[in-house]
């Protein structure tokens, strides 16, 4: 019988579009109007950006019911600097990438820390979201670092969280 098996081998190249679901859409089309939304899973209550449709934890769908604007601001809990001369890049550019943990929730965005120089970094910093423009109503296709939609955080100029502050937003962020 095995002797009947044939192999074909051949090249094929397969063009498609995979169309956005809804939740995909009603993302975009926020992040143009420069917000953010979420999906709260009705069971756990956990958030997630851009919203999944569903909660992989619960196997629960999510839909607009479930959505809720976000809050695009939050506080720098954690930071890496990287250091072009030690990485052998020389000529390269000393750069920034943080975490940022929205106001009001346990989500944290990582992306480039803009607007403010690498030595000056520190947590607790306010930042706020610098968005992605959308090309023809639609998510650039290069993602790039962190969140999509969200080309990184730039300090908004308020006053720092104090470090018990950031401490208390750690321990939240543990507890998700
Ligand atoms: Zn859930």
């Amino acid at each position: 019988m095995s002797d009947d098996v044939k192999v074909l081998n051949s090249v094929v190249s397969l063009d498609y579009e995979r169309p956005p679901t809804r939740a995909a859409r009603r993302y975009t089309e926020a992040v143009g109007e420069k917000r953010l939304i979420a999906h709260r899973c009705p069971e756990c209550e956990r958030l997630y950006t851009p919203p999944k449709g569903y909660c992989p934890v619960c196997v629960v769908l999510t839909t607009d019911e479930h959505e809720i604007e976000v809050s695009p601001e939050g506080v720098l809990v954690s930071y890496t600097v990287t250091n072009p001369d030690k990485l052998h890049q020389q000529g390269g550019k000393t750069s920034a990438r943080g975490d940022v943990m929205l106001d009001g929730t346990r989500i944290t965005l990582m992306g480039e820390l803009d607007g403010v120089e690498a030595a000056d970094v520190h947590t607790g910093m306010r930042m706020r979201a610098v968005w992605v423009e959308l090309e023809d109503g639609r998510l650039p296709s290069s993602g790039g670092w962190g969140a999509v939609g969200i080309k990184g955080w730039e300090p908004t100029g308020e006053p720092d969280a104090s470090r018990e502050e950031v401490q208390e937003l750690l321990k939240k962020a543990g507890e998700s």
